[in-house]
């Protein structure tokens, strides 16, 4: 007799809850208790002034940061969203403009767009690794279209080449989503670092994370500078500092604190080790996962790495025979923890729905008439959402530490679950 599965009232694979994934140690404690003994929690000052760029370990945050990505500016925000927001008025989105992003990923890559009153239009993703697929970005442009928001999502670099190509070709700017990806490998380079503009988040369900937080990337001085306004009271700085260029110089408080910093310095230099960790993890699932029936596991594209924030999975719900909520029920019955059904359609939330942003009489589509036509119906991505709706199953591999024997009871709970599919 088979071992009986847990769903059905046997026992569960795995019994001991597995430990939370942590990225922390004393490195990041002496780091924040430094700064804290130093009193100086933070030096920002909203005007035109010396300490106008922050203090003394936000500053090294960045250049650490700038090093370690080899790019010209690192700019370092209090989360990824704010980077987005900063991003995006940094390229000097027009309200009406559009701007496509992914309906594949968190919804700040699309709410920073309505920030600044343009309009997100949502292109088609790849079944393969979730990221834009760059003839669906084709396809969506129109002679509104102004940038392309390019999510490097689950931790696998978005077909960058490609995508910048094209933006090149019809005068678009790209703005990398890295918050998943960081430390993966695009080419000779690393995913956030491609685009015009990378933003990378340290919040603290990250590889690595300052508990809240965020970077943005770039090698174009101007959008650096651009960006280091909008993070500081632009409008209140702009006078003084003689800045000419005043569109979308509407200043936000996206500082992040010495504190921060300090453990973010701290945090970056285990990078390396700790996405190479969670390769470790994605590894072994995938040896240990090959050859299930109707189960793909994820692809790495050449020349790329794959950090897997996710672990992200596609099943044949024809072969497998077993509705996607039954199965991630059976996992998680195992004691599988982590396990996601689907992932998400930006583009069906209430705000594209109802096309109700600020206010309550339609901003900002209501702003010109061709933001009017922008569709949100369902249908619009149907590769994303057959992928949501019955197809994804993913793993959160940053939720917990994952060590080899505990991949080894994961991977024994899949091929128990899928020994009996035939019982679900
Ligand atoms: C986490 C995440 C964000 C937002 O990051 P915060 O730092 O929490 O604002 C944005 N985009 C993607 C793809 C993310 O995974």
């Amino acid at each position: 007799m088979k071992d009986k599965l847990a769903v059905l009232g046997g026992t569960k694979t795995i019994v001991t809850p597995l430990e939370t994934y942590n990225s922390y140690g004393p490195e990041e404690v002496a780091a924040a208790s430094s700064v804290v003994k130093s009193g100086m929690l933070s030096r920002f000052v909203g005007a035109w002034h010396e300490n106008f760029y922050g203090g003394p370990k936000v500053r090294e945050f960045e250049e650490a940061w700038a090093s370690f990505f080899s790019v010209r500016h690192a700019i370092s925000v209090n989360s990824a969203t704010s980077g987005l927001i900063a991003a995006i008025g940094a390229i000097g989105a027009e309200p009406g403009d559009e701007i496509i992003v992914s309906p594949w990923t968190m919804s700040a890559s699309a709410t920073a767009i309505l920030v600044w009153n343009a309009i997100p239009v949502f292109a088609d993703i790849e079944q393969d690794t979730f990221n834009l697929d760059v003839n669906s970005i084709r396809e969506k442009i129109t002679k509104n279209t102004r940038a392309i928001v390019v999510p490097d999502i689950f931790g696998h670099p978005a077909e960058l080449g490609a995508i910048v190509a094209l933006a090149r070709e019809r005068g678009l700017k790209v703005i990398e989503d890295a918050a998943q990806a960081p430390a993966a490998r695009y080419r000779d380079g690393y995913a956030g670092t491609i685009g015009d503009i990378g933003v990378f988040s340290l919040n603290y369900h990250k590889h690595i994370h300052t508990g809240e937080g965020g970077m943005c990337v770039t090698n174009d001085p101007a959008l650096a500078e651009r960006m280091q306004l909008i993070r500081n009271h632009a409008e209140a700085v702009v006078g003084p500092k003689g800045t000419a260029d005043l569109n979308n110089m509407i200043g936000f408080n996206f500082r992040l604190g010495e504190v921060e910093a300090a453990m973010g310095i701290a945090q970056l230099k285990k990078l390396e080790r700790l996405a190479a960790d969670r390769v470790r993890v994605g590894r072994q699932l995938t040896d240990g996962l090959v050859g299930l029936t109707g189960l793909t596991t994820p692809v790495i594209k050449t020349a790329c790495s794959h950090v897997y924030y996710v672990y992200g999975m596609t099943l044949d719900i024809a072969a497998i025979g077993v509705p996607r909520t039954r199965l991630v029920e059976a996992l998680s019955a195992e004691g599988v923890p982590g396990l996601i059904n689907g992932y998400t359609n930006v583009h069906l939330l209430p705000i594209y729905q109802k096309r109700l942003a600020f206010g309550s009489k339609g901003y900002p589509w209501k702003h010109a008439d061709d933001s009017l036509s922008v569709n949100y119906a369902k249908g619009i991505c149907p590769i994303a959402e057959n992928l949501h709706d019955t197809r994804m199953m993913g793993l959160l591999t940053c939720s917990c530490q994952f060590s080899e024997q505990e991949v080894n009871l994961v991977i024994k709970a899949f091929h128990k679950v899928w020994n009996q599919l035939s019982l679900l």
